[in-house]
């Protein structure tokens, strides 16, 4: 792939979006792959133009003004984590002035547009290696549950052995951003103040722990702001848009983006049914979800383990016994990571071509700024 650069061979790059939470982690995995000596950065702001940016990387200068498209247009690449309020208003402008850089970006607006790529390397390369040489010029990572799961189990969909799924979703209150994180901290708090004394206190009665947590949870003083009711001892079924059908929006992600991404779709008769429920858990970071998966064919578990083991880098199989499953199968095990642990992988008893398995993935590294990260070095020939 030939560097997208005018006059040099290092192109510049700019990032809108780098102190999110998406951005965060981008900027971090930049930092420890070595990245920022293959890109020169240009660090944008919605709030803080003027301002300085970041130290960890050298002479990037002052920071400029996320909504100016002038300033943007002269880029050969744009990279975003700024939300999709930001795409909505910025991307078509640029794209109107004639701009025909390369647009990166976290965010779900451009996901399902025929123009982009959803960018999962591991699981589509060949995609994404095709669409930038036939011109494709937006590259955008897919929904964080999604890309978990394909990292997970793509060994089994790539080669052609799903017949249909449903993923019942375990999401992580960071999927919604670094202020949920807050609230469902501060809900715990609030909670455990409520009855702290009476937990102190070995005789008393569990009931009046669990009345007064009630209590506290129902109490309009409870900040529930941003996920609307209270997480903290509870969970939300629902995530999302309502599209009015009965479906979340992050439902629908599932089927439509698991689909775009291995390239299947309807009118060649190839799209894999899949879809599902998707719920908020009092979870910190990292997304889990359960799966049923009707096999094309009855394959023994430990074919269908090495199937899923070799797919690519990072999944790891978890043998599916309570020892392994609690030490490597649970957020807290994941977070950090870019390993994506599978397990729970047995037959289930419906009959031989129907699997379960349980997978949970890091969502703000494979789920959102690591296949970003990796797009960027592929469309500059550093992957
Ligand atoms: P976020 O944490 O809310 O950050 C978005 C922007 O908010 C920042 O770039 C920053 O812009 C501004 N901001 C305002 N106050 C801030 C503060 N106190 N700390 C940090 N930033 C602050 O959003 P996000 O979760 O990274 O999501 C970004 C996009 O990625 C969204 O489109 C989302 O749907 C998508 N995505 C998210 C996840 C996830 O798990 N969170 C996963 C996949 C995709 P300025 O610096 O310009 O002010």
């Amino acid at each position: 792939m030939t560097p997208i650069s005018e006059n040099s061979s290092i192109p510049s790059v700019g990032f809108v979006g780098w102190r999110g939470m998406v951005g965060s982690v981008l900027m971090q995995r930049l930092q420890e792959e070595g990245d920022f000596a293959r890109v020169d950065p240009v660090f944008f702001s919605t709030s803080a133009a003027g301002g300085e940016a970041p130290q960890f990387a050298d002479g990037a200068g002052t920071l400029q003004d996320a909504y100016d498209v002038d300033t943007l247009a002269k880029l050969p690449i744009i990279v975003t984590a700024q939300g999709g309020d930001y795409t909505g208003e910025v991307y078509p402008k640029l794209r109107a002035a004639g701009w025909d850089g390369l647009w990166l970006d976290a965010a779900s607006t451009l996901r399902m547009e025929d123009s982009s790529i959803i960018v999962l390397d591991p699981v589509n390369r060949d995609a994404i290696d095709a669409g930038l040489a036939g011109g494709v010029r937006d590259l955008v990572g897919g929904n964080c549950t999604v890309s978990c799961m394909l990292m997970g189990l793509g060994g089994l969909f790539r080669n052609g052995l799903v017949e249909w799924g449903t993923s019942m979703t375990y999401q992580a209150a960071s999927g919604g951003g670094a202020r949920h994180m807050r609230e469902l901290l501060t809900q715990f708090g609030a909670l455990h103040g409520s009855v702290a004394r009476n937990l102190d206190d070995p005789a008393s009665a569990i009931l009046d722990i669990d009345r007064a947590i009630l209590a506290q949870q129902r109490h309009p003083s409870l900040d529930a702001s941003q996920f609307g009711v209270p997480l903290a001892g509870s969970v939300i079924p629902w995530i999302d848009g309502d599209l009015g059908n009965g479906q979340s929006r992050e439902e629908w992600k599932a089927g439509a983006e698991t689909n775009k991404i291995l390239g299947t779709d309807s009118n060649s008769g190839t799209r894999i049914p899949f879809d599902g429920l998707c719920v908020r858990v009092g979870a910190m970071r990292s997304h889990s979800q359960a799966l049923t998966l009707k096999l094309t064919e009855d394959l023994p578990v430990p074919e269908i383990e090495s199937i899923i083991a070799a797919d690519n880098d990072w999944v790891r199989v978890i043998p599916n016994t309570k020892e392994d499953t609690l030490a490597g199968l649970t957020p807290v095990a994941a977070t950090g990571s870019l390993e994506v642990p599978v397990g729970r992988i047995r037959k289930l008893e419906p009959g031989p071509e129907y699997i379960s398995a349980f997978t949970v993935g890091d969502q703000l590294l494979w789920g959102a700024a690591e296949p970003l990260r990796r797009a960027l070095m592929i469309a500059t020939g550093n992957l």
